[in-house]
């Protein structure tokens, strides 16, 4: 029998989700809710669905499987309505929401009555894009997936669950909640607070400092590229994840005096270990795997600002299978620049180092 998948919010989670299930499950009925008109219209048009509507009950009894894709508020409200509905026996409810312990726990209170199975989800990878719109199958492609098992999962409902989002390639990983939003509150939340104030600083900044606008580059840039996400999301995250949060906020507090104490007593030897210290752990951490994937390659080459520079370098290294370009801007145009070539594998590298080093005068080095 053909299951029904509901995706109950074709945003651009929703709609990613429902655009995987389809890859990997091309005779299964994808069904939609959204409320609003535009990302529904889009999603059927680009057969993301095949049907949809605008009222949550109106496929509920019909679902084997719910994917609740809203934001977290909304998330709790509609598992209290579920609760009301008539649904199948046994259906596997589950989300997407960023945050955990809050939606585990509404699923628990408000479902327990029901015959049905559920478990909390957080696809971990996004965009700064909303809406059916921006909808990717490749969006989950080696990203953490992470399960948060509640009081009413069964063995099975994990496994059944992987098996509807297989054609999603991501690296599933089942946590306890609590633990999901204290490790989420540090690397994830926490972060885009502080985002989000730099650039509220380098705001207020401006007005007596002009040139804080045309000077804010490379660093400050890649620190605060977050700063442009979802307000209304973030707000929602924050206020299901206080506790973690204010006191990470409260820590790190403490780590900015401690700094600055050592600035004010011109403590050179504290200031290198601070900065030593920093660098260290990011080198032993996961963070230069991108999505956690196992190992790149990268070769970085000093060039200078000049035209066709890159030209030439890819000109050279045509045949070379190449992952990924990017340019570590300064921004002073007199400078030298750093491209930052990324290899699949080790022997791709060093066939491209070679050939740098010796048909070029650049100044090349290996991460
Ligand atoms: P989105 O803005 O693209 O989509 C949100 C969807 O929720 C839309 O379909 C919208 O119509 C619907 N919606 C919003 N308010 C509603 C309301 N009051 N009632 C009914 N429907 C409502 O957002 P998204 O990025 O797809 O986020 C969806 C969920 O996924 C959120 O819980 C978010 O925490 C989680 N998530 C987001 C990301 C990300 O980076 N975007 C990553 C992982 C998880």
């Amino acid at each position: 029998m053909t299951k029904t998948i509901y995706i109950v919010g074709l945003g651009l989670i929703g709609s990613s989700l429902a655009l995987g299930i389809r890859k990997a499950h091309p005779e299964y009925r994808i069904v939609g809710y959204n409320r609003g008109e535009q990302s529904r219209t889009i999603a059927l048009k680009r057969g993301i669905v095949d049907e949809g509507t605008d009222d949550i009950s109106h496929f509920a009894a019909e679902a084997d499987m719910i994917f609740l894709c809203v934001p977290i508020q909304q998330t709790i409200r509609f598992l209290e309505e579920l609760s009301t509905l008539p649904l199948k026996e046994g259906v596997i409810v589950t989300d997407a929401g960023s945050t955990k312990e809050a939606i585990v726990e509404a699923a628990e209170t408000y479902l327990s009555a029901k015959n049905l199975q559920f478990i909390g989800g957080h696809p971990m990878a996004g965009s700064h894009k909303t809406g059916a719109n921006a909808a990717d199958v490749h969006l989950f492609e080696n990203a953490y997936y992470i399960l948060t098992p509640s009081r009413l999962t069964q063995t099975s409902t994990v496994s059944r669950l992987k098996e509807v989002l297989s054609g999603l390639q991501a690296r599933f990983v089942e946590m306890d909640a609590a633990e999901h939003d204290r490790v989420t509150s540090q690397i994830s939340h926490f972060p885009h607070i502080l985002a989000s104030s730099l650039m509220n600083q380098a705001g207020t900044y401006r007005q007596d400092h002009p040139f804080t606008q045309h000077f804010a580059a490379g660093g400050f840039r890649d620190m605060t590229r977050i700063a442009e996400s979802d307000p209304g999301m973030w707000t929602s995250i924050l206020l299901t994840n206080q506790s973690n949060i204010i006191e990470r906020l409260e820590e790190f507090g403490k780590r900015l005096k401690v700094i600055q104490h050592q600035i004010e007593a011109g403590d050179a030897d504290a200031i290198w270990q601070f900065f030593n210290q920093g660098r260290e752990i990011r080198k032993e951490m996961e963070i230069h795997k991108r999505a956690g994937i196992d190992s790149f390659y990268d070769l970085f080459i000093n060039i200078p600002d000049q035209e066709d520079t890159i030209l030439t370098v890819l000109e050279l290294l045509r045949g070379i299978s190449v992952v990924n370009i990017r340019i570590n801007e300064e921004n002073r145009a007199d400078i030298h620049g750093v491209l930052q070539i990324t290899f699949k594998n080790k022997e791709d590298l060093e066939r491209a180092e070679g050939i740098i080093r010796t048909q070029t005068s650049y100044q090349v080095f290996v991460d």
